[in-house]
C-alpha cells in the first residue's frame, strides 16, 4: 500500500482521543505524503469520568476542555476534524441510518477513498460499536464502484483468534514522537491513562512494552457487502 495512492482519509471515531490512540501515525503518514486526512469525531466526550490528574476539570468544564484539547491534538497531526455533536455514551441509541446519511454526505463531499472507523462489535465501548457500524453502513449505501476502501480497528481481547491477523499493520515508529505528542494533548485523558500504564508495571520495561503495543496501528480490511455487524 503506497500511502500517495489515497485522495482523502476519513477518520470515523466517537471520542477525541480515539484518533490519537488508534490512527495518530497512520494520519501522520497519510500526511507526509500529502494527502488530506478528516477526523468525524461523534461527540465531546463530556460523559468521561477522567478530569485531569490531578483534576483541573469539572463536569462542566469537561465538553470546553476536551474540544479544545481535540483542537490541539488534530492541529499536531495537521489533520481536520469535524464535531458531529452527539452525546456521549448514547450513540447506540441514535438512528443508525440517519448517522449513516450524515456520514456518508461527509464521506462523498470530501471524496474519501479510506475511509477508517472503528469494527463492531469488537471494538469493546458502545459508542465504539455504534460509531462503527454507522460508518459501515455509510460506505455500504455508497456504490460499489466508486466506494472507498474501509479499514477497521479492532479492540477486543479475541480478535485475533475471531478475526485472524489484521490485514494491515502501521509501524509508526518513525512519527512516534508526534503519536505521543497527539495523545498527551488530551490532557485531561492522557496523563491519567499514561500514569496508570506507569504504575500498573511492575518492571519498568513494561511501560516500554507498552508503548511499543501502541506503535502499531492496525487494521482489517473491511468487504461491506460480505461483513455482519
Ligand atoms: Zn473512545
Amino acid at each position: 500500500m503506497d500511502f500517495k495512492d489515497h485522495k482523502h482519509v476519513v477518520i470515523i471515531y466517537p471520542h477525541p482521543d480515539d484518533e490519537s490512540f488508534g490512527a495518530s501515525g497512520t494520519t501522520v503518514r497519510f500526511r507526509e505524503a500529502g494527502v488530506p486526512v478528516t477526523y468525524l469525531c461523534g461527540t465531546l466526550g463530556e460523559m468521561g469520568r477522567n478530569m485531569g490528574s490531578p483534576f483541573f476539570a469539572t463536569r462542566e468544564s469537561l465538553p470546553e476542555i476536551r474540544k479544545q484539547e481535540l483542537l490541539d491534538a488534530c492541529a499536531v497531526l495537521d489533520m481536520n476534524v469535524e464535531m458531529l455533536g452527539y452525546r456521549d455514551k448514547t450513540i447506540e441509541f441514535e438512528s443508525r441510518k440517519l448517522v449513516a446519511e450524515r456520514l456518508k454526505d461527509y464521506i462523498e463531499d470530501l471524496g474519501a477513498t479510506l475511509v477508517i472507523t472503528f469494527y463492531p462489535p469488537f471494538a469493546v465501548h458502545p459508542d465504539h460499536n455504534a460509531m462503527g457500524a454507522a460508518a459501515f453502513e455509510a460506505v455500504k449505501m455508497i456504490d460499489s464502484d466508486i466506494r472507498p476502501e474501509l479499514w477497521a480497528t479492532a479492540i477486543t481481547n479475541d480478535r485475533q483468534e475471531t478475526l485472524g491477523e489484521p490485514d494491515v499493520i502501521i509501524d509508526t515508529e518513525e512519527v512516534f514522537e508526534k503519536k505521543l505528542e497527539a495523545i498527551k494533548a488530551h490532557r485531561s485523558q492522557a496523563e491519567g491513562m499514561l500514569s496508570k500504564m506507569r504504575e500498573s508495571s511492575d518492571f519498568v520495561g513494561e511501560y516500554d512494552s507498552a508503548l511499543q503495543r501502541l506503535q502499531y496501528e492496525s487494521f482489517y480490511r473491511i468487504d461491506v457487502d460480505r461483513v455482519h455487524y
